[in-house]
């Protein structure tokens, strides 16, 4: 029988998150928990799963489950069974912002998947303007491609963003100089207590790549949109994927922007670049040639290169210009 472990719940890293978070202590976990699981839980799981295979960066180690729930009683039972049997749990989307530590995660991950991606024009609202509900899981492409398919405009910025509405929500995604808390109108969570709460945007804590969620999970949000010419909304998204293919890594895995834009100063890129760091490479994990923010997996990286590689690129950062580069990517 296994021993009996305590673990955290889900929760964001803190600010100046350099390590993999450690397992804080919760409650007492019930020893068999995975045959009770099995037995409670009816929805798809699957166990010991290479966390890498669901990350952009193409690292990390195996998560003890996977579940998917497919609708909102499937995971709001999800999250009722994992409580009684004292199980941690962190939700992930895409994995297109995640560092996953090479211990893997030894509790459920709950994934909510294409299962979980409705979209739906709601009913109201002023002339030419439309509110659409999706839900988390929802690829943020396959929504920007349907607004463009309806002539809806106000999320063509996101155009090329890799993830799911639920992660971008979450990041407060943006690109452009636009930001998903600007279309955005509510957002649906669940509390781990299992109760779903809808928040205006009135009451929302958005941030630069961040939305306070309060350990909730996003099961929804709704945009406003505006009713746009569907052509010319299809060639502005063509065009932004474009330049974005000219400026950013292709054909190397990779999860985005790893640093934030510091504060006052100029972009991460740029300093990561002055400091000449470009090509700079821990392991497997290398400084992107073609543009610095991005630490590109060249094969065989470990998350342990990134982790190196992260804290040299911040060392020599606040050596040359006294500033403290935040990651963006999330350690999990
Ligand atoms: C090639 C590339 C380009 C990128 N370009 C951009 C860009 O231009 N702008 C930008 O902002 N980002 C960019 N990113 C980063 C990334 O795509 C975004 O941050 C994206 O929104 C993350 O979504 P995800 O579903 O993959 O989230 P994940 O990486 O799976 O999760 C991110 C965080 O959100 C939490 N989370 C996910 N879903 C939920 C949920 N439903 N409820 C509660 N918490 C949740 C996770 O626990 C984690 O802490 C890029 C990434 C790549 C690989």
């Amino acid at each position: 029988m296994l021993p009996a472990r305590v673990c955290s719940q889900q929760g964001r890293p803190g600010r100046a998150a350099l390590k993999f978070r450690g397992q804080k202590p919760m409650e007492k976990r019930v020893d068999n928990w995975p045959e009770q699981l099995r037995d409670l839980w009816s929805g798809e799981i699957e166990w010991n799963s290479p966390l890498a295979r669901w990350c952009t960066l193409q690292v990390g180690g195996p998560a003890r489950a996977i579940a998917t729930p497919a609708s909102r009683e499937e995971l709001q039972s999800l999250l009722a069974v994992l409580a009684r049997l004292g199980v941690c749990w962190r939700v992930i989307g895409r994995g297109s912002n995640l560092l996953v530590s090479d211990a893997g995660y030894e509790g459920v991950i709950v994934m909510l998947g294409r299962k979980f991606a409705a979209i739906a024009q709601r009913a109201g609202g002023k002339a030419g303007e439309a509110r659409v509900q999706v839900e988390a899981g929802c690829s943020l492409m396959k929504l920007v491609r349907w607004c463009a398919a309806q002539g809806l405009q106000g999320l063509e910025f996101a155009a090329g963003i890799p993830g799911s509405v639920g992660g971008a929500v979450v990041m407060n995604a943006g690109a452009w100089g636009k930001e998903m808390s600007e279309p955005l109108s509510a957002v649906t969570f669940l509390r781990g207590s299992g109760e779903f709460v809808e928040r205006e945007k009135g009451g929302l804590a958005f941030s630069y790549r961040h939305l306070e969620t309060e350990g909730m999970i996003v099961v929804a949000a709704e945009f406003l949109l505006q009713a746009g010419d569907r052509q010319a909304i299809d060639i502005r998204c063509g065009q932004l994927m474009r330049d974005r293919k000219e400026k950013q890594p292709q054909g190397l895995a990779n999860a985005g922007s790893f640093f934030k834009n510091p504060p006052g100063s100029p972009a991460a890129g740029k300093l990561i670049q002055d400091a000449g760091l470009k090509g700079v490479r821990v392991g497997g994990a290398q400084v992107s040639e073609v543009h610095a923010n991005f630490l590109v997996n060249t094969g065989s990286a470990t998350a342990q290169d990134f982790l190196d590689l992260m804290r040299v690129v911040q060392e020599k950062v606040f050596e040359r210009f006294g500033v403290r580069l935040e990651p963006e990517v999330h350690l999990l």
